[in-house]
């Protein structure tokens, strides 16, 4: 390897690296950006966070910047129950901000640079090692082996950086694929999100306002459908069945155009338990990829960012900083994972058990909406115990 001449390299430049980054230079430290992409493209990714991660965005001081650039500040969600106020009901008092995915990191990469971060595109990581003298191998114009006090793989789904530094990935098979795709010509408000499940179908339909009159729109279905939606000859297939799950999106998609392209997903959880170890960290999806149906992904990036932000600052140790680190983020995981496996059993599952469930359940919820623990628009501090679980399915 050689000399080591920088603090902290990133192998990757989305939300996760570069909010960190930004975050890290502005504490002094030297920091290299690795990002293979050239210019970013709609590859139908996350662009809605939720009013917990919007908390940590303003903690790294991103937000501001964010909302005059490209995103736009949606206050209301239906859920098919009535219209919630997100700044009146939730833990932070927020509201969710959208953006276009690609507008947003180029954003970042661009502020990241400007607090004098490295940022070099066009280049692909092809090894990472990690151990006292961490360090990456890049493909770039030519092979140069780099090195660094703390080496971040945020390299996103399916992290192949993780891989290779040897995490073991634990993981979740979920019966599910999401679809989306950028709509124009919607006839609906732009102060409402729309996430609406329909047990009996088992899908979750979603719909997104953007700044300048654009939409994403969602659909979360079965896998025994027995196809992938995706590409432009599947669109009208995907309208439909999203009219299906939740009909007013006929009426807000009459003369929809897609102006992006249609790609879907597996909606499975994939995720490392300790995601530091020997001078490698995980970040953002290459540390817990979680069915983005729930709409987590960017605020737990947001909060990795943080949380190693301020482990870093506060610890000379580096090596203590990332188990520290590692646990705080297990620990927010967790809790979210859990509370999603229960709202997907409760408000998705489509088995006559579910059902069942639902039949008891549902009187109960409407009796007192407090029921359903709010993890997934106020975060992952809110307790989680077995009271939580016990008054969710009604066993007190
Ligand atoms: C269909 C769908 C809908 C979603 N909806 C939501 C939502 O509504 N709300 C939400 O919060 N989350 C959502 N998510 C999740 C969200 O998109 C992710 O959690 C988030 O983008 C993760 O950010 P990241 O920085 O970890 O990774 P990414 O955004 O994937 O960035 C990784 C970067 O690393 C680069 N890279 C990869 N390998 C290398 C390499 N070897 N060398 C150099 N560079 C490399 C890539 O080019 C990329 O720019 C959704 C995800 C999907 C798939």
């Amino acid at each position: 390897m050689a000399a080591r001449s920088y603090d902290i390299i990133t192998v990757g430049g989305g939300i996760a690296a570069s909010s960190l980054a930004m975050a890290m230079a502005g504490r002094g430290a030297k920091v290299l950006v690795l990002e293979r992409e050239t210019q970013f493209k709609d590859r139908v990714r996350g662009e809605a966070v939720v009013p917990w991660g919007l908390a940590e965005a303003n903690e790294l001081g991103i937000c501001r910047l964010l909302k005059e650039k490209c995103a736009h500040e949606v206050p209301h969600v239906e859920t098919g129950s009535g219209l919630r106020d997100l700044r009146a009901t939730t833990l932070q008092q927020l509201p969710l901000l959208s953006f276009p995915h690609q507008a947003m990191q180029e954003t970042l990469l661009a502020a990241a640079e400007d607090a004098g971060v490295e940022v070099r595109r066009g280049v692909s990581v092809q090894q990472v090692k990690s151990g006292t003298e961490p360090g990456v191998l890049v493909n770039g114009r030519r092979l140069e082996r780099i090195s660094a006090r703390l080496v971040i793989a945020a390299d996103g789904r399916g992290s192949a950086i993780r891989k290779q530094a040897g995490f073991s990935v634990s993981g979740q098979s979920n019966v599910y694929f999401m679809a989306g795709v950028l709509l124009t010509n919607v006839h609906a408000s732009t102060e409402i999100m729309h996430a609406v499940f329909n047990p009996d179908l088992g899908t979750w339909t979603g719909l997104i306002p953007q700044a300048g009159g654009q939409f994403r729109a969602y659909l979360t279905y079965p896998k025994m459908m027995g196809y992938r939606i995706q590409g432009e000859s599947m669109f009208d297939l995907f309208l439909r069945e999203s009219a299906k799950g939740y009909p007013p999106m006929g009426d807000f998609c009459v003369g929809a155009k897609s102006i992006g392209p249609l790609a879907s997903f597996d909606a499975s959880d994939a995720w490392v338990e300790e995601p530091y170890r020997d001078g490698v960290a995980l970040v953002g999806d290459a540390a817990a990829t979680t069915d983005p149906t729930f709409g987590q992904g960017l605020s737990f990036a947001l909060r990795a960012a943080r949380v190693l932000r301020d482990e870093l600052t506060k610890n000379s140790d580096w090596d203590v900083a990332g188990r520290h680190y590692a646990e705080q983020l297990r620990e927010s995981f967790h809790a979210c994972h859990v509370v999603e496996g229960w709202m997907r059993s409760l408000f998705q599952d489509s088995s006559p058990e579910a059902a069942g469930l639902r039949t008891r359940l549902m009187p109960l919820i409407a009796e007192d909406p407090k029921r359903v623990p709010d993890h997934i628009l106020s975060g992952p501090d809110l307790p989680l115990n077995a009271q939580v679980r016990a008054r969710l399915f009604g066993e007190c």
